[in-house]
Formats: C-alpha cells, sequence, structure tokens
C-alpha cells in the first residue's frame, strides 16, 4: 500500500469558506428573496485589458498555422516576456534583474508553493529543517504549503502550528509585522498585504533586508497586488532595496493587475546571487535549483497566455490596466469612506483592493460578518479566518462592479454600525 505524506493529515479542514458558505445557505434557505452582494472574494470582476486580448487572439490564430505553430516553449518562459519584465518592472525601478532571473509560471499561488520543494523539509533526515515565519494575518497558502511539505507540527487550539513563527501585525504597528526576535531561515513578506491592505515602507523593507543579511534569511516576497501602489514613496520590489538581491525572491502575478486570475500566468525572481546552505554548509544558488525544479516539474505556460500577457507592458496594455487599478481603488474609496461615516475604524484600500475594518467594539469577526449579512445582505471576509490577529477584524474586497459596490454601501448606509 502506498504511504502517504502523512503531514496533509495535519491540515485543519478548510474551515474559513466552507463556514462562510454554510452560513450563506443558511441565510438564503431562510431569505430565499435576499439579494446577497458578494465582498469577499478576492478574483477580479472586469474583463481583461483589450490589449491582452488582442494579443492572445493573434497568438492563438498562430496555432493553427505550421509556420507560426509553436509547441513545448522553455520551462522558463519565452525570452521575449522574461526580457519585458526585467526592463519594465526592474529596470526602470533601477533595480538590476536579468531576463534570465524571471521565471515565468502559470501562477504566484503555485509558486508560492513550490519554492518549498528547493529547500530542505524540517521534518528531513538531515535535522537541519528551516525555521519558517509568517506574518499574522496570513495568505494562508504560505502556511498551509509549509504544512504539506512537512514544516511544522501540529496545530494549537488557535489554529496556529507548532514550528511556525508568527509575526503579529496589528493596528498598532500599522499592520506591518515586525521583524522576528530571533534568527529565522524563511520570512514570508507580502506588501502590499492580503488581507490588510497594509504597505511596507522603504525604511521597513531596508531593516528586513539588513536583518536578512545579518542572520542569513531567505526573504519570500510576494507582492501580487503591486500595481495598487499610489504612494510614491513606497517600493514596488524588494530588489528597489540595495542588497536584496542576496536574500529575496519576489513572486508577482499578472491575476490582479491585468486580470489573469482565469487566464494565469505569473512570475518569480530568483536572483542569481541568492545562496542556500547544504547539510555541510556549502553554499549552493537557489537560481540553479529554481531553474532545475520548474524544467523538471513544469513545461511552461502557455505560448498563448505568454502573449497575453507580454501585452501588459505595450502603451494600450499599460493605459488599460492603469484604469483598472483606478476602478478599483475608486471602488475602495467609496468603501473605506462609507464606513468610516459609521464610525468604523477602516485600514488599508489606498495601495491595496482590500479593506480592513475594526468590527465595532465588543463584535468578533464573525458577528460582524453575522450582522453583515442579516441586515445589509452583504458577504465579507472574517479577519479571524487568515490567522489570530485577524480577530475583532474584517475584509471587504473593492473587487466588484460599481452597481454592487454603491448598492452595498447604500445598505450599510442604512445600518447602525458602531456603537456611539
Ligand atoms: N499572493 C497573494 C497574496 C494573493 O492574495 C493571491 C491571490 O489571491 C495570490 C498570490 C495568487 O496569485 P495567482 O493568481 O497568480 O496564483
Amino acid at each position: 500500500m502506498a504511504n502517504i505524506n502523512h503531514h496533509y493529515l495535519k491540515l485543519q479542514a478548510g474551515y474559513l469558506f466552507p463556514e462562510i458558505s454554510r452560513r450563506i445557505t443558511q441565510f438564503s434557505e431562510a431569505n430565499p428573496d435576499a439579494a446577497l452582494i458578494r465582498m469577499g472574494i478576492g478574483d477580479v470582476t472586469e474583463p481583461m485589458p483589450a490589449a491582452c486580448v488582442e494579443a492572445m487572439q493573434k497568438a492563438l490564430a498562430e496555432q493553427g498555422h505550421r509556420e507560426t505553430f509553436k509547441g513545448y516553449g522553455p520551462e522558463q518562459g519565452y525570452p521575449w516576456l522574461r526580457e519585458k519584465i526585467a526592463e519594465h518592472d526592474y529596470a526602470a525601478r533601477g533595480c538590476a534583474i536579468e531576463a534570465d532571473e524571471v521565471f515565468i509560471s502559470d501562477g504566484s499561488k503555485c509558486d508560492t508553493g513550490n519554492i518549498l520543494d528547493i529547500l530542505t523539509a524540517s521534518s528531513d533526515s538531515s535535522g537541519r529543517g528551516n525555521v519558517i515565519a509568517v506574518q499574522d494575518p496570513v495568505y494562508p497558502v504560505y502556511v498551509d504549503t509549509n504544512v504539506m511539505a512537512g514544516n511544522t507540527g501540529h496545530p494549537d487550539e488557535n489554529g496556529e502550528y507548532e514550528g511556525l513563527v508568527y509575526l503579529r501585525a496589528s493596528r498598532e504597528n500599522g499592520f506591518v509585522a515586525p521583524l522576528p526576535d530571533g534568527p529565522v531561515d524563511v520570512a514570508y513578506l507580502c506588501f502590499p498585504n492580503n488581507p490588510t491592505g497594509s504597505v511596507a515602507t522603504r525604511e521597513t523593507l531596508k531593516q528586513w533586508v539588513e536583518h536578512a543579511r545579518r542572520h542569513n534569511t531567505l526573504l519570500l516576497f510576494d507582492a501580487a497586488y503591486e500595481a495598487f501602489i499610489t504612494d510614491p514613496h513606497v517600493p514596488h520590489s524588494i530588489y528597489e532595496i540595495e542588497g536584496a538581491r542576496e536574500v529575496a525572491i519576489e513572486f508577482r502575478s499578472f491575476s490582479k493587475n491585468a486580470g489573469f486570475t482565469g487566464t494565469r500566468c505569473a512570475f518569480t525572481i530568483v536572483p542569481r546571487d541568492l545562496m542556500g546552505a547544504t547539510p555541510d554548509g556549502t553554499r549552493i544558488d537557489l537560481h540553479r535549483l529554481w531553474l532545475r525544479r520548474q524544467s523538471t516539474k513544469f513545461n511552461g505556460a502557455s505560448y498563448i497566455v505568454q502573449r497575453g500577457a507580454e501585452a501588459v507592458y505595450t502603451d494600450e496594455g499599460r493605459q488599460q490596466i492603469a484604469g483598472l487599478i483606478r476602478f478599483y481603488l475608486e471602488n475602495a474609496r467609496l468603501i473605506r469612506e462609507a464606513l468610516k461615516e459609521q464610525g468604523l475604524e477602516v485600514y488599508g484600500g489606498v495601495n491595496a483592493p482590500y479593506v480592513w475594518i475594526r468590527a465595532p467594539e465588543g463584535e468578533g469577526s464573525w458577528d460582524f460578518f453575522d450582522r453583515l449579512l442579516n441586515e445589509a445582505h452583504i458577504v465579507g471576509t472574517p479577519g479571524s479566518g487568515f490567522g489570530r490577529s485577524g480577530e475583532g477584524y474584517f475584509r471587504l474586497s473593492a473587487f466588484n462592479s460599481r452597481d454592487n459596490v454603491e448598492e452595498a454601501l447604500r445598505r450599510i448606509s442604512r445600518m447602525k454600525l458602531a456603537v456611539s
């Protein structure tokens, strides 16, 4: 009989989304005529930029002709896309990233999970597992993929896994979690942050890079929401910080800027300067390992999709994306303003598509979820679903049609939310 990866058994049954669905079903059965507005979802709602669609149509047509047909492409992505990314996302911001340090993939979700393939599992017999830090609240993929890889023990009564270092983000630190007290081997950073919408200043990132260089920490920097940065002082890439090439991997995605959530395209930067250690302490560059991993386990993102992603960097593509980002950020602004008017404490939503709301005094995340559902027929995401520090908070997503946002806010304006 096949022996299973028993670490999967430590995973907690997905609690957040099944529980949300259960409460929605219960509510809808009792209120069959209520028109629900879903504001909990992290998926985009607007169509893809026309420039991307046209580029993909053209690429698809090429597949119908012998002269232009493309079969397997390079596993790490076509050079023309890697070069555009290096030029527009990095060189243009003063970051020295070479095209061959850009690895195209079909999503940041898989890359942030797959990266663990090239790091030692804590359960490995060498006894040299990694000490891994995550921010709390956290994008759950970072935690669950570490559980699957055998990097944690069992969860405690709060759902926190033994072996992980949790860095607490709170209103006191502006939802930017502090540096770890001691050395850690790997730290996940996500800015702009899902779920809190917070961003890291240049100073904060400098501190992280210095800390990482001092303690040989590998930073896994997830910048999936980079396109939403509006503050000119906020870095768009960790590589804007000197020395980051030696300590950081960066994940970027076309999902949230250009609507590739269903089409799938992303990229990961693994600089050649980045080193890891073998059990005997020999330094090995991670670029080589990631290239090996990708060319063995991945056969490249689709040619058609990569042509679509390339169009992101055309003048039309850039203008259309700017329009999409403006649209979602205006939704976020409207949500922020309406909730503030209700006397609530509101965070995020300025450099990110997520608005992070403090539930009224005395209410927990789920109490607030129930109240919005029952009184306004609005579905959001309870902050506690992202970790212990999310308790008492609530996430509303700006990914929605303007009509839905306006209707939701009309309903909210009729509620008595804050205790005055
Ligand atoms: N990283 C973060 C922080 C996210 O919130 C998401 C999606 O919601 C992703 C990565 C996934 O990106 P992709 O669609 O490229 O897999």
